[in-house]
Formats: structure tokens, sequence, C-alpha cells
């Protein structure tokens, strides 16, 4: 009994990163530890934990029974520490974990492990915590720095240039809705989309970009050729779906419309590009608007809707920005996490609902206000949660800048509006987030 409390003790004190006096391990501990590794030459399908204790040294026992501890850091509602049974073969123990079956933590994520062995007697060790930060080997990387925020790269000079874009999408975050990062997050740039979807396991083909929000990691696929460009664009949108992510993070399936994360992210990006106003122009003299309502869930994928719906998403949030402020802002994104429909949290904080918004926008447009069918009773599954199958990555894949041409739409997952709709976030907390409209298509062909 009193060994087990001492081993328990030992345990708390070994997780808490204080080294237990040496007298004191020996005495519960009988095992002469000679490696303890993790092997991750074959990450991202697997990567195999390995421990060896010395059998010759006299005093040193042999392992009756071994488990080993293990966790990835990141932002989740529940606990997801694994504590797995290891069958005992001798000296030497190893465990792989197959990621081919739980998907893998990206690049920048830390795994940190112990193993507790016990002998025949019944006395046990636990090993001190260790950790590993995942990284994509295939790769040099090189790395520059701000607050909060580190961004990699191997290919050209993008480094710096690609920074200083995502600062601004932080600073405008922070000036004019009050949001800062609150976790340091990783950027990493690839060359090419290509070479960014082999590092993540199940990722959808067509995919140019992903936001563990989870994990605060970030992967992109960004050509040199396009980095002062396209790249200016993508990369703070992407910060601000993951920052917006973070301060709005909701462990009751809380969830964002569509509309709202989309416009958001595009605020992010800056002033409204040519692209941005010509879309507004086409949807007024059109009539091309969607109802404010059909953008709750996912947009159209593929052509001028496309753009329209996320230009109608930006001066919509703007709209709301410019009229209200951010405080406004902040609570509704709050009151969604919390649980609340769209229609309740913008009653809440607004005092209209959808329907009220888009009018409200419509007028500050000049547009004439649109009849609106009663708005048919809310399901809401929001309040229920939602077990997070471990080692899954939460991902926004984004389409790539070159190759989403490339991908027949009847095929592109993104083809489905189910797929896309971040309404899917309570159900599998994985959203997927088609944001780059037709013009950066269009856009990255001129290149
Ligand atoms: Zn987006």
């Amino acid at each position: 009994m009193t060994s087990r409390v001492v081993v328990c003790f030992l345990f708390l004190l070994l997780l808490r990163g204080t080294a237990a006096p040496a007298s004191l391990q020996a005495q519960s501990a009988p095992f002469s530890v000679q490696t303890n590794e993790l092997d991750d030459s074959r990450y991202p399908r697997q990567v195999t934990f390995r421990l060896a204790v010395d059998a010759e040294t006299s005093t040193a026992a042999s392992i009756a029974q071994a488990t080993l501890h293990y966790d990835v850091s990141r932002a989740s509602c529940l606990e997801a520490a694994a504590a797995v049974p290891v069958a005992v073969t001798g000296d030497s123990l190893a465990w792989t974990w197959e990621m081919v079956r739980s998907g893998n933590p990206p690049p920048g994520a830390t795994v940190t492990w112990s193993w507790t062995l016990t002998d025949a007697d019944g006395r046990s060790l636990t090993t001190p915590p260790q950790s590993h930060t995942f990284s994509d080997g295939r790769y040099t990387w090189q790395t520059v720095e701000a607050d909060n925020l580190k961004l990699h790269w191997y290919e050209g000079n993008v480094g710096p240039g690609l920074l200083d874009a995502a600062v601004s999408g932080l600073d405008r975050l922070e000036s004019d809705m009050g949001i800062q990062l609150q976790d340091d997050v990783n950027l990493f740039i690839y060359g090419s989309s290509e070479d960014m979807r082999d590092v993540v396991l199940y990722i959808q083909e067509w995919a140019g970009g992903v936001a563990f929000s989870d994990y605060n990691v970030i992967l992109m696929g960004i050509p040199p050729s396009l980095a002062g460009t396209w790249g200016q664009d993508v990369v703070p949108h992407e910060l601000a779906h993951l920052v917006v992510a973070q301060y709005g993070r909701s462990c009751v399936g809380g969830s964002r419309p569509n509309w709202l994360e989309e416009g958001l992210a595009v605020y992010a990006e800056g002033e409204p590009s040519p692209d941005i106003e010509a879309d507004i122009k086409r949807g007024m003299a059109d009539s091309a608007f969607e109802p404010l309502r059909s953008l709750n869930g996912a947009f159209s994928a593929h052509g001028p809707e496309a753009g329209i719906a996320y230009s109608q998403s930006y001066s919509t949030v703007a709209y709301l920005l410019e009229t209200y402020g951010r405080e406004p802002m902040q609570q509704l994104i709050l009151t969604l996490a919390a649980g609340q429909s769209t229609d309740a949290a913008l009653e809440a904080v607004y005092g209209f609902n959808v329907d009220g918004l888009e009018q409200e926008w419509r007028a500050h447009m000049g547009l004439p206000s649109r009849d609106i069918p009663p708005t048919p009773t809310a399901i809401n599954p929001a309040a229920i949660p939602t077990i997070i199958p471990e080692g899954l990555p939460v991902s926004l894949p984004t389409p790539p800048a070159a190759a989403a041409t490339a991908v027949p739409p009847a095929t592109a997952p993104a083809a489905n509006p189910g797929i896309c709709n971040l309404g899917l976030v309570p159900l599998l907390l994985m959203g997927l987030i088609v944001f780059k409209r037709r013009r950066d298509w269009s856009k990255t062909g001129e290149h």
C-alpha cells in the first residue's frame, strides 16, 4: 500500500516534470532504462515508441507489465490522453501508433509520452515525460517569427513577405474586432499543394490549405510565384479562421454560420479587392444576392455564385462591424459558441434575426427590401456534444492555388455542399471550408 502511494506520488511528480530523487526512484523502480525514444521515420503513417531496459545489471528487474501513456498537445474539450497496455517480450518494448487509422497530428504538433513499467513483485517505475514535435523531414525548413507566430517555409524567399501579411491580418482582427490570437500558431508554407497534401492523411485531393485549429497549425501550399499576390490574401484569411476558432471555441456544439465565418476571414484580408467589388456590383445589378439565410450553410464551390456568396458575406460582416462596432461582434461569436442558433444569437446581440440583418444590409446598400417568407421552425442540434475521435485532425481544407482547376468538379468534394458546410462542425468537429472563389482560380490562371 505504501509503495503504491509512493508510486502515485512519484507519478504526479514526474508528470509535473519534477525530477524525483534518484534513491527514491531506485527503491520503487528497479528498472534500468537504456533507451526511451520515438521513431518517426515513417511519420505521418505511423510512429513507434521504443523502450529498452538493461537486463544485464544485477539489480535490474524484468518487466512484467508495461503501459505507454501518450498525449498530443491540443486545445480540446475532451481529455484525449491515451494509456495503452504494451505486450512485454523481454527487455525491449515497442508500440506503434498507426496513424493510418486515426489520422495524423500535423507537423508542429507535440506528443508527450511516458512508460509505466511494473515488475513481477508489483514495483513500478514511470519514466519522466518526454516530448517530440512532429516535423516534415522531407524539407529543410527556414523560420521567421513574430509575436505568437512562427512561419516556416523551404522554397524561395517567401517567408518574410508572408509573415508580414499574417501580422497585418492579425492587426486587423485586433483593431477592428478586438479578437487576438490566444495561442502560438505555426504556419507551414509548402512550395505546392501536392507537397502539402503528402503530409496529411485523408486530405481532400483538391485541398490547398488546412487549418488544424485544435493544434494551432496551418499548412498551406503557396508557390513562390504566387506569394506576393494570392499568398497575401490567403495567409491572413486562413489565420483569421484559426483566430476566430480559438476565440469562439465551443464545447457544446455551437457553430458559426458560413457567411459569418467566411465574411470575417475575407475581412481579415484587408481592403476589398477589385474582384470583391466587381462581385458586389454584379450582385446589385443582377439581383444575384442569395437570401442571407441560405448562406448559413455551405456555399456553392464553383462558378460565379461562389464569388458572390463570399463577397456578400464580406459585405454583411463589414456592415455589422462598421455600423455596430466590435463588441457586439465579439458577443455574437461567443453567443454562438454557447450553443445558440444563428437567429437566437443575432436577436440577443443585435435585436434582429438573419432576415432582419439581410433587410438592414440591403437598405444600407440601396437595394429594395426582399419578400421574406415566414421562417421555418429552426431545428437546433447545437446542444448535442460530440465525441472527438482521438487523433482526428480538425481541419479546414481550402482549394489550392494552382491545382484547383485540374480537379474535375464532379469528383472534387468541394462540389458536395455537405462537405464544405461549416454546419458539419458540431457533427464531426471537422469543418471543411472552401473559401477561395472563382476569382482566385482565375487569378492563378493569369500566372
Ligand atoms: Zn475561408
